[in-house]
């Protein structure tokens, strides 16, 4: 067991050297680092949730969490927007996805979770309106890819008639 030192931090990801020590102790199942994990796994904001969408469908939004502890927090905290989390492999990778909306991450932020949005950007009007479409055309049955498609034809449609 890792004795109990003056100036102990939880790991933060910064310091190599508390994180290599924590590594190591949770490695050896210390209990500097099971306490760690612990309180992490029970925390909303215990670990980083990586918020990414692509442009093919910028109105999908994925989840991810990659860290030791990510199944563990995701039992702990179940779906963020009426999803499952799943899990790949192990017990150290999550994701989860779900649908733009209006109070998403209002929503989320309330419930105190850390989002990472370097890798996301909100979806534009008319990447809304293509969702909008989608979602209540009977032919593109929300899809993002067909709704895309079938608005620019009804617009030019729309253009040809002088609508
Ligand atoms: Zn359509």
């Amino acid at each position: 067991m890792l004795a109990k030192r003056d100036g102990w931090k939880p790991y933060q990801g910064q310091d190599w050297q508390q994180a290599s020590a924590y590594d190591r102790d949770v490695d050896a199942g210390g209990a500097v680092g099971l306490a760690d994990c612990y309180a992490r796994a029970h925390a909303a904001d215990g670990v980083t949730i990586v918020v990414t969408n692509s442009d093919d469908d910028p109105t999908r939004v994925d989840f991810t969490i990659q860290d030791r502890i990510a199944n563990a927090w995701a039992d702990r905290h179940g779906s963020l927007d009426g999803g499952t989390w799943e899990a790949c492999d192990g017990e150290d990778f999550v994701y989860d996805s779900t649908y733009w909306h209006d109070d998403l991450f209002a929503e989320l932020r309330k419930e105190g979770f850390r989002f990472d949005f370097s890798q996301y950007g909100e979806p534009d009007e008319h990447d809304l309106d293509v969702m909008r479409h989608a979602c209540d055309c009977d032919e593109c049955q929300g899809d993002y890819h067909a709704g895309e498609e079938h608005l620019s034809k009804l617009e030019n449609e729309a253009c040809a008639t002088g609508d």
